[in-house]
């Protein structure tokens, strides 16, 4: 038995070293990425509904390592998180971003931000210049950011998000439904969208539970007077659903995969996605 205990001791051990390991390797090959040129970002068209009218795009980041390849920011954005690798990696996508909105026509371009980079000393400072700088309109940068970058310290939170809408940027709640304190967090809090989480999405056909969950979201954001945008929508009886709750937008698969630059314009040019 003192045999096994210890060999799986080990192997644990040995699990956890790998674990770090990989998370420190990450955290280097992240520093790097942005003079080696191994970031890019796509767009993922928001859609208004009934004509299907493309008002915004969600800029999401992509990794290829020369290291790992294709790296998902669902893994390495955490990693990054945890030091101040993202606020490397977070001005880049920043200012690629911003230039992006300068090719659009008309649509906003919303940004990712994670909890670390909204509660950096001058954050409000930080974006206004840089959106100066690209001679962007605040009104066509969306922030977004989740429950948990505002819960720790709600009130400077809300400080925060007053200073960036007073300047005219857009607010968004993002994975809204996934955090604590939901109701709490968007009376208190200066926003313009909330975005259901996919989750409730996914789950709207199959349980009554995140159908009910995203009618009072739906309800919710509308008395409020919120955009309400729904997010990961795949299928067309989703849509339907959708357009039935009441959701004025929607994002996902359906409509479109997160795309290149370039064909975000063209997209954007035309307004209309051809599905519609
Ligand atoms: P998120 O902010 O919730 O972004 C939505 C994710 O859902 C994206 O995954 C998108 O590609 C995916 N998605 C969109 N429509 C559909 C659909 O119809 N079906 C399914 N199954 N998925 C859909 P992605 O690009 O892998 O990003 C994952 C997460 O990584 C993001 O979740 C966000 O938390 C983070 N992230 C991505 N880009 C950035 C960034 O530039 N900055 C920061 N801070 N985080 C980012
Ligand atoms: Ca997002
Ligand atoms: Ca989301
Ligand atoms: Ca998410």
């Amino acid at each position: 038995a003192k045999r096994v205990g210890r060999g799986v001791t080990r192997l644990f051990d040995e699990t956890m070293d790998e674990g770090i390991r990989f998370r420190r390797r990450v955290e280097q090959g992240l520093a790097r990425a942005v003079e080696r040129d191994e970031l890019r970002l796509v767009y993922q068209p928001i859609v208004a509904r009934g004509e299907l009218e493309v008002v915004g795009f969600e800029a999401l980041v992509r990794w290829d390592s020369a290291v790992y390849g294709r790296i998902s920011p669902a893994v390495f954005i955490p990693i990054a998180e945890e030091s101040n690798v993202i606020h490397t990696i977070g001005d880049w996508i920043l200012a690629e971003a911003l230039a992006m909105v300068a090719r659009l026509p008309q649509q906003y371009v919303s940004i990712n931000f994670s909890p670390r980079q909204f509660r950096r000393h001058n954050f409000v400072a930080h974006v206004m210049e840089s959106a100066q700088r690209a001679g962007v309109a605040p009104g066509r940068v969306q922030i977004e950011i989740t429950e948990t970058a505002i819960f720790d310290d709600a009130e400077r939170a809300a400080e925060t998000l007053f200073r960036l809408r007073q300047m005219g940027f857009r607010i968004a709640l993002d994975d809204f439904g996934t955090g604590y304190s939901s109701l709490y967090n968007i009376r208190k809090f200066a926003l313009d969208s909330l975005k259901i989480d996919r989750s409730f999405i996914d789950g709207m056909g199959r349980e009554r539970e995140s159908a009910a969950i995203v009618h009072s979201i739906i309800h919710l954001g509308r008395a409020l007077g919120l955009e309400v945008v729904a997010e990961g929508v795949e299928t067309v009886a989703q849509v339907q659903a959708l357009r039935l709750a009441g959701t004025s937008h929607l994002q996902g698969f359906f409509f479109s995969q997160p795309v290149d630059g370039d064909v975000a314009v063209m997209l954007a040019e035309r307004r209309v996605l051809a599905g519609g």
